[in-house]
């Protein structure tokens, strides 16, 4: 096989494709060996929340640079793409059976990471993300999620940024502090709330049950937030992943990502958010992005948010009675 590592522009959608077949050589290891665990080759003993390279790295800090092509516009890969390992423990199922202080751990590694990464001359963007459930591909199951540091700016994250821009510009304030507000006055569709964050079904869900998880400080990214906030933040995604996964009799698998502004140039307009996209309709019912989603970009929404929102509401409110 070609062994390539690089970027391709895609000029129909003007978005990046990140083309890799590069494995990291690792030592071989039986299929039910858990690389994730405490006391693997690349894990040791004796830390709470961990991160590591992953095995098949998309990005990596000093790639070759890519032969030229006639037509076609490639980019060298550089960045990095890392696995953070969320808890020693194996067998938890979820981010959110997790204490809250042992979330802080993993929200404050984060923050380290975005710290430390930021300086670094590739790093225009670092996407967290969460996938959640074997339904979805997860193939290993001990809790961990990953991050992608990005020498662009991720396509969705270009599309909230020039419409965000937009607003600003047309009509003065922030976007996303006009939808909190709105939410938290219509109250139909508030999820869960405390004195630093908000979490609402948006109005224009895409995902049969979907949670945008905001700060209520106008702040741009993950190091922005003070101490209180943080603690705050793991109880909230605590609170809500709960919810999702005592929605149903099986846990609905969900992808969550985090959306801060990029890196680098002022983004002052932004605010940061997290987004939980439950991929379940309903009891053992799949949600699939097919046809007019995939293909044509839209979604198609079969029920109300309104209701969904109550059903989940209810959800999250069971797991905070306990
Ligand atoms: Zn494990
Ligand atoms: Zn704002
Ligand atoms: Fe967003």
């Amino acid at each position: 096989m070609r062994n390539i590592m690089e970027l391709r522009w895609d000029p129909v959608l003007g978005e990046w494709v990140m083309v890799s077949s590069v494995r990291h050589a690792r030592p071989w290891l039986p299929e039910s060996f858990c690389p994730f665990c405490p006391g693997a080759p690349e894990t040791g003993y004796g830390w709470k929340v961990l991160v590591l390279e992953n095995k098949y790295p998309m990005l990596i800090p000093e790639p070759p640079q890519p032969p030229g092509h006639q037509f076609y516009v490639k980019s060298r890969s550089s960045g990095r793409t890392l696995i953070i390992v969320e808890t020693p423990q194996h067998d938890l199922d979820d981010i959110s059976d997790l204490d809250v202080e042992s979330i802080k751990i993993v929200l404050e590694t984060l923050k380290d990471l975005v710290e430390e990464e930021r300086g670094k001359s590739y790093a225009e963007y670092l996407l967290w993300f969460r996938n959640k459930g074997v339904e979805i591909g997860v193939s290993l199951t001990h809790p961990h999620s990953q991050v992608y540091i990005t020498p662009f700016i991720p396509a969705r994250v270009e599309r909230e940024l020039a419409n965000s821009r937009k607003f600003t510009e047309s009509r003065g304030g922030c976007l996303f502090c006009n939808i909190v507000s709105v939410e938290e006055s219509e109250k139909v569709r508030i999820l869960y709330s405390n004195d630093s964050w908000a979490a609402f079904m948006p109005f224009y869900s895409h995902w049969p049950f979907e949670a945008h998880v905001y700060p209520r400080r106008h702040l741009q990214l993950l190091t922005d937030l003070g101490e209180g906030e943080l603690k705050l933040l793991a109880l909230t995604l605590k609170a809500v992943l709960c919810g999702f996964k005592r929605l149903f009799r099986k846990p609905s698998p969900y992808i969550m990502v985090m959306h801060q502004a990029p890196l680098k140039g002022d983004y002052s307009f932004y605010h940061l958010h997290f987004e939980i996209y439950g991929v379940m309709r309903g009891e053992g019912v799949l949600k699939y992005a097919a046809g007019m989603e995939m293909g044509g970009g839209n979604f198609t929404f079969d029920s109300v948010p309104e209701d969904n929102a109550s059903k989940l509401r209810e959800s999250i409110l069971l797991c905070l009675q306990g």
